[in-house]
């Protein structure tokens, strides 16, 4: 029974969190001062691209086309692809779609192409600079995606770009097959805009003489990253260099939009620091057009970017641009987050007809709430920290109220979550006597010692006093419940 209750309860949390993203993956991604920043994807394959929609997705922000290519005897032809081309842009339904020509060769070996292996595939024969030897191949792909350029808004990218000839010499093939589909009265959407990736360090020396030649970028801070550090990606010995964060790459990042903007040319990014919500304030401040992430990520962004102010994020830009490591940007985001983070008491944090059996319930629900709400995405160090303060000493006061606490690098946003409990949860209070409200308070870890203690002790303090107690447990409203709270605390 107590194995079933904590899987019902699992099971309540993880859906909890899905109908909270879900909520803001259905609607626009804009800062709070209404700044438009497209939200867009990272698919691989046509399932993905459904999946991405109903999380919210604005687009397909790139579609890595390898996998079509990859564990398989011969390339799939230009029917095969222009089916699955079709059907993203069709899941789409008018939303723009940006599809990657593959990226294949170095490490991404195809069998079928009999490549030698290289000492260095990172920095080798891949991508756009095998297109020349194996044009037909390419060849093939660009067909399909012009014949699928009819059925919606569909740009197309190309990758490991780090030359002006490499666009032109591509620009050349994809005219030539428009040209063939004129000559055939096959449909075609002509304006269909062609673009590059930015993530060869080059690109961004030249991005004038590439504007000129293109309609749109995307930035892909992975492998932008590692060829700006000459840092391997997957190297964890080498991770503190691989580190988005570094002044010299966020001035990398600066010079490229700059470019972009003054070139008047439509800039994205589609790396994987996109996808993580610490980043955010920064890319925002960036001045991007559009981030694209894996699905999952979406509503989360989405939900932190609402409550962002794009003045404040182009200053935390600006100031960033002036740190002169990594340590000093990190401790800014720090402070920034800090500032910006969530508010303690929030009327979705209470909860007034509670349930839980035993004690560990009640401090898991009270942090899968916190989980649900984007306040830690690690509920269970969270709790591990909750009860290491237990075992020091009882948080229940007494008079059928306790206050767990813990402090926590696991912890997001400072947060007090209110429990009233229909039924009496037993406790090992002061008193002896079973807990009918928790108040379970959550610290971030980076924040002054002070804090913590100004609150927990004026809580505690708070419960001696009987009206206090009186008014928690008769008020049912969360909305005055955090109210009251909020001025009997002070904060
Ligand atoms: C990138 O390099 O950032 C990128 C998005 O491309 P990939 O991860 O497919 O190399
Ligand atoms: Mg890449």
């Amino acid at each position: 029974d107590t194995a079933h209750r904590y899987y019902s309860m699992e099971r309540q949390r993880l859906d909890g969190r899905q109908a909270v993203l879900r909520n803001f993956g259905d609607q626009p991604a804009a800062t709070l001062d209404g700044h438009k920043i497209e939200i867009a994807a990272n698919i691989a394959t046509v399932e993905e691209a459904d999946r991405a929609f109903a999380a919210g997705a604005e687009g397909i922000g790139l579609f890595r086309t390898e996998m079509l290519f990859l564990d398989r005897a011969s390339a799939p032809d230009e029917a095969e692809q222009h089916e699955i081309y079709h059907r993203v842009i069709e899941a789409a339904d008018g939303r723009p779609v940006i599809i990657r020509t593959m990226d294949v060769g170095g490490d991404k070996s195809l069998s079928y192409l009999n490549l030698p292996p290289e000492q260095n595939p990172f920095l080798g024969y891949r991508a756009v600079r095998i297109y020349p030897q194996f044009e037909s191949l390419f060849r093939t792909q660009v067909r399909a995606l012009v014949r699928a350029s009819g059925h919606g808004p569909l740009r197309v990218m190309l990758p490991m770009v780090s030359r002006l000839e490499e666009i032109r010499w591509a620009k050349k093939i994809i005219a030539e097959e428009q040209a063939l589909c004129v000559a055939e009265s096959k449909s075609f959407d002509k304006k269909m805009q062609i673009g590059t990736m930015l993530e060869v360090p080059s690109a961004a020396f030249a991005l004038d003489e590439f504007s000129r030649e293109v309609d749109f970028f995307s930035i892909g801070s992975n492998d932008l990253l590692q060829y700006f550090m000459a840092a391997d990606r997957a190297d964890s010995r080498i991770a503190p260099l691989y580190n988005p964060l570094q002044p010299a790459f966020l001035r990398l990042l600066k010079q490229i939009v700059d470019k972009a903007r003054a070139n008047k040319k439509w800039i994205g990014l589609c790396g994987e620091m996109g996808g993580q919500k610490r980043y955010l304030p920064l890319l925002a401040g960036l001045g991007l057009n559009e981030i694209s992430v894996s699905a999952p990520a979406i509503g989360g962004l989405k939900a932190e970017l609402s409550r962002l102010d794009l003045a404040d994020c182009q200053q935390l830009f600006t100031s960033a641009l002036k740190c002169a490591t990594a340590d000093e940007v990190g401790a800014l985001f720090d402070k920034f987050s800090a500032q910006h983070s969530l508010p303690l008491l929030a009327p979705e944090m209470v909860v007034v007809n509670a349930d839980a059996a035993t004690k560990e319930e009640a401090i898991k629900r009270g942090v899968d709430l916190l989980y649900i709400h984007g306040r830690t995405e690690q509920p269970r160090a969270v709790e591990e920290a909750i009860w290491q303060r237990e075992a020091n000493y009882s948080t229940g006061f007494g008079h059928g109220f306790a206050i767990p606490h813990c402090k926590s690098s696991a912890v997001n946003a400072n947060s007090v979550v209110v429990l009233k409990f229909a039924r009496p949860v037993p406790w090992n209070s002061l008193d002896e006597k079973p807990v009918r409200v928790v108040i379970l308070m959550v610290i971030r870890e980076s924040d002054g010692a002070t804090e913590h203690m100004k609150i927990i002790s004026a809580l505690a303090r708070q419960v001696t006093h009987e009206n206090f107690r009186d008014s928690i447990e008769q008020e049912q409203n969360p909305e005055q419940l955090c109210a009251f709270l909020k001025k009997k605390i002070g904060c």
